[in-house]
């Protein structure tokens, strides 16, 4: 009776997920990479870097061994970025950065104050008013124009074109809310995005109707070209075939800081898939639990910018690409009560079927749907070269996306314990399935 009870206890723990003490690390871990002091995991104040260093010291406490000399796979890439002051001010209404507007990535720096004018949508088609627009002083103004437009307007003859850009400061009013990004290029002017409905509201609820409607800007933005950057690669050795690997990858970097006053946190993007790369490294690592096959957990950065740092590890990978048996990518995971998707779940039959079998046993999810190839996130390189691979993210809970509002307190992390049964098991039973 003694024994048997204890084999049942044992058998409960064996399916036990994550414990609640874990889940309290999870936080943690969550709480330290949306910190002020990694300012976003981005490319000022060298936010990336502190985030690298953090990773490293956590892999070498887990107790992962490097590929190389170093955890650290460096490289190169050009950045735009807001360093210094920002500001917007609408009839001298004073808008705040982050809520009422965002710098569009490919922003340049510039200031001055202006008359705002409206694009002229009839130039898109029209040769007449394409001609009179070609006349006017937009040097002079800043022109308003809506996300809508933008796809016309890159079709128009890139005399109208450059003559947009001629402005002196852009404002795409957006239908849908705010979402920030990186680019590795500038344009010619400062570049604001901005709800359409407090546009409109300022608009119409102006004190002095009669006056000219005008903006005042400054932006101060830099190129940075040839930043070093880096992707943080550590693995637990194979118990029976260490020269097949299994990649667990997930993107520790995000879109940093805007101006001197705002970050952003990134909490579901990405620190939710780190956390899970964490934890999995620290279940594998005991004896017990040790992989048939290599383990290796790639933490990228510059996904945000391109997709950079996976990008590079396929160019320069620490070991033949042919040799990984299945790649497992994670990028927002920090929800899921509306289940989860995989990109690639349509492309790797077999073991998206392993997936949905696993996940019917131990009712992980409610549901988990499946997508085609995407290049949305790290997989995407490895998929292209040939390296059977999944990218998973949650779905349901919060909607902050590339905003200052993906904060980790109100990161649900509703599946998250579930996720990690998900993928242990996946990663347990997908070393059988492969040769
Ligand atoms: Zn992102």
């Amino acid at each position: 009776m003694y024994r048997l009870s204890w084999m049942i206890l044992w058998i409960g723990l064996g399916n036990q997920v994550l414990l609640a003490q874990d889940m309290m690390r999870v936080r943690e871990t969550i709480f330290d990479l949306t910190s002020e002091k990694m300012h976003g995991r981005g490319y000022l104040k060298q936010g990336d870097k502190i985030a690298a260093i953090y990773l490293q010291q956590e892999f070498e406490k887990i107790g992962l061994k490097p590929l190389q000399a170093g955890f650290m796979q460096f490289f190169k890439m050009d950045i735009n970025t807001f360093p210094d002051e920002l500001s917007l001010k609408i009839d001298n209404r004073r808008l705040r950065l982050g809520k009422d507007y965002i710098l569009n990535p490919v922003s340049r720096a510039g200031r001055g104050k202006a008359k705002i004018v409206f694009l002229d949508t009839l130039i898109f088609g029209n040769k007449v008013r394409q001609q009179e627009f070609m006349k006017t002083k937009i040097e002079k103004n800043v022109l308003v124009f809506s996300t809508r437009d933008f796809v016309k307007m890159i079709e128009l003859p890139s005399l109208v074109l450059d003559k947009i850009y001629a402005a002196k400061a852009l404002i795409e009013l957006k239908d849908q809310r705010l979402t920030a990004g990186l680019s590795n290029r500038q344009l010619s002017n400062p570049i604001f995005e901005m709800p359409r409905s407090l546009f409109d509201s300022l608009r119409q609820n102006r004190k002095k109707p009669h006056k000219p409607f005008r903006a005042s800007f400054r932006v101060d933005a830099e190129m940075i070209k040839s930043y070093l950057s880096q992707n943080v690669v550590g693995y637990i050795e194979g118990k029976i075939k260490p020269d097949s690997f299994v990649v667990v990858s997930a993107h520790y970097d995000h879109l940093g800081r805007m101006g001197k006053k705002i970050y952003f946190p990134g909490a579901n993007d990405n620190a939710s898939g780190v956390a899970m790369l964490l934890e999995l490294a620290r279940y594998y690592i005991q004896p017990q639990n040790q992989p048939k096959y290599s383990l290796v957990f790639m933490a990228f950065g510059g996904e945000e910018a391109g997709l950079i740092g996976s990008k590079h590890y396929v160019d320069f990978p620490l070991f033949p690409l042919e040799q990984i048996k299945f790649l497992f990518n994670l990028d927002l995971v920090g929800t899921g009560d509306d289940g989860a998707t995989v990109v690639n779940g349509a492309v790797f039959k077999p073991e998206f079927e392993l997936l949905l079998r696993i996940n019917e046993e131990s009712k992980y999810f409610p549901i988990i749907t499946k997508r085609g190839f995407a290049a949305n996130s790290d997989h995407f390189y490895f998929t292209e070269n040939r390296v059977r691979s999944f990218f998973l993210y949650t779905l349901g809970g919060i909607r902050a996306y590339h905003d200052i509002y993906d904060r980790p307190e109100t990161l649900p992390l509703t599946k998250f314990k579930e996720l990690f049964g998900l993928l242990r098991d996946f990663i347990d039973q997908v070393q059988g399935q492969t040769n």
